[in-house]
């Protein structure tokens, strides 16, 4: 098996010492990838690397990095078996998943391209006479870039496309589970022509994480960081990035409610539940994992939602004709299972699925939910839904918000204003109205609030987050100092 190598100013090359760690499919236990370990030295090269690209990059007009980022979207177009085989291989992830990972991937590239002209100043008057004062936003310097597997295109592009359109460098650190997969999206940068240096890759061994972050935070050259994974790790890298001064975008777990209010269309809210709660598995940060419904609706919409839970398959994601495939790995399965049988154990009810076998797990959905019960708190992050029933719009919104997480949540009720009352209401970055809780576009301003996070990445919010504003003045030198 070919070994995936770093990618380091432009060369690949293997990790110092020729260490290597290899990630397995989750179905078949069989090496999916073996890819270069890169030690700490490794890391610091290519922020070396990254920092000395940086002066050549930052000079460029937007119409060149524009021009970059067009074709980077068309080649990761192009890649899109490759992407596919390589998302069943390292994560049993299926091809409608990986298919729109690619799609919604490329919309991030060219929005990104469409970036590169709206990085706009101000002229701001100023007291002294003769001085014409400016604001003006520049590239930041080497940006660190985390993403995480599950979502990979998605989240790996996200990462880097905004801050290289902003006129950035960036060391890439891919993640442990799906080093192929973000490979290629490399891959597909660089036939768009970045120039070498531009864009590094780091690929580690999962117990050299730790010293390879800390090294990459602590690197001089490095000016914003930013990190997708779970809020346990966000608090690390918060840290670090605090005591080196470092800005920092962290985008963290999740435990998006939707409310279903008196008036929804029952029809739609389950329609939205199914595919926010189960798609991918629940692997998304902005899977539903709550389902608060007022009481008098709530028997139609479980019966409803239960027949619907029950009817989505899980399977062989090789063999395509399943909406479920694999759980990323068995430890996961064990541990949502866990939250599942305690939930039961205190008194929530069992609507549909509940069992697995290996990664493949039911499409699970849980009634009568307490706070009492781990799943009402902890993120699943799998294939479970939680139906917490309440009487009062006001009590919705309580136990909406009764969580640490505050990334995406959703309202449905057909008198729209109603819903935008109780939207406004949640404590979360996003809210969709009759909507699902799972949604993204390119050009929004994709975050959350409370440990989901904080900072945008999306459209004009992630010029904020990529570039300094400075301020610069051309005065006209007549002295009036008063010494
Ligand atoms: P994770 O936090 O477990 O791992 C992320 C990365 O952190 C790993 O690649 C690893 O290299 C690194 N890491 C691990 N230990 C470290 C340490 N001690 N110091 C520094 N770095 C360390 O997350 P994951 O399992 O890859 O992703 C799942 C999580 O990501 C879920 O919680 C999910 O909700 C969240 N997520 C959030 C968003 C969002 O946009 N808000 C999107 C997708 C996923």
């Amino acid at each position: 098996m070919t070994v995936l190598d770093l990618l380091i100013a432009g060369e690949k090359r293997a990790a110092e010492g020729g260490r290597t760690f290899s990630r397995k499919n989750p179905l078949t236990g069989k090496v999916a990838t073996e890819a270069a370990a890169a030690s700490t030295g490794d890391a610091v090269a290519a922020a070396d690397a990254a920092a000395a690209a940086f002066p050549a990059w930052s000079e460029t007009g937007p119409g060149q990095r524009r021009a970059l980022l067009m074709s980077a979207a068309d080649a990761l177009e192009a890649r899109k078996a490759d992407i596919t085989d390589a998302m069943a291989a390292e994560l049993g992830a299926t091809a409608a998943w990986a298919g729109f990972n690619v799609m919604l991937a490329a919309g991030m590239l060219r929005e990104a391209a469409a970036m590169t002209t709206m990085i706009k100043g101000e002229i701001i008057p100023s007291n002294r006479p003769g001085s014409m004062a400016m604001a003006i936003r520049q590239p930041a310097g080497v940006v660190l870039s985390m993403a995480p597997w599950n979502a990979p295109v998605i989240l790996g592009v996200r990462s880097i496309a905004m801050p290289l359109a902003c006129g950035n460098t960036v060391v890439m650190k891919s993640s442990e589970l799906s080093p192929r997969t973000h490979a290629l999206i490399v891959e597909a940068m660089q036939d768009g022509g970045l120039p070498p240096g531009v864009l590094n890759v780091i690929s580690n061994a999962p117990e050299d994480a730790a010293g390879i972050v800390e090294a990459l935070i602590g690197h001089a050259a490095v000016r914003r960081v930013n990190f997708t994974g779970s809020t346990r790790v966000g608090r690390i890298i918060a840290k670090l990035a605090a005591e080196n001064l470092k800005p920092a975008l962290l985008e963290l777990g999740g435990k998006a409610p939707m409310i279903v209010l008196d008036d929804a269309d029952l029809d739609k809210a389950v329609a939205a539940a199914a595919f926010g709660a189960y798609m991918n598995q629940g692997q998304i940060c902005m899977s539903t994992e709550r389902l608060v419904v007022h009481e008098a609706v709530a028997d139609a919409f479980v019966a409803k939602l239960g027949e619907k839970v029950r009817s989505m398959a899980v399977g062989d994601p090789r063999e395509g004709n399943t909406p479920l495939g694999c759980v990323v790995d068995k430890g996961a399965v064990d541990r949502i299972l866990s939250l599942v049988r305690e939930a039961e154990d205190k008194g929530a009810t069992l609507v549909a699925g509940g069992q697995a076998d290996g990664v493949l797990m039911e499409a699970t959905l849980l009634d009568h939910v307490t706070p009492s019960m781990r799943i009402y708190t902890e993120e699943s992050f799998g294939p479970t839904a939680s139906i917490v029933r309440v009487g009062s719009i006001d009590e919705a919104v309580r136990v909406a918000n009764d969580t640490e997480y505050g990334l995406s949540a959703s309202v449905f009720g057909e008198d729209a204003v109603r819903a935008m009352a109780v939207a406004r209401r949640i404590e979360s970055g996003i809210c969709h109205i009759n909507g699902p809780t799972v949604h993204d576009e390119a050009q929004m301003p994709f975050g959350g609030v409370k440990a989901s996070g904080y900072g945008r990445f999306g459209g004009t919010a992630a010029i904020e987050e990529f570039t300094t504003l400075r301020w610069i003045t051309v005065q006209d030198g007549q002295p009036h100092y008063p010494i």
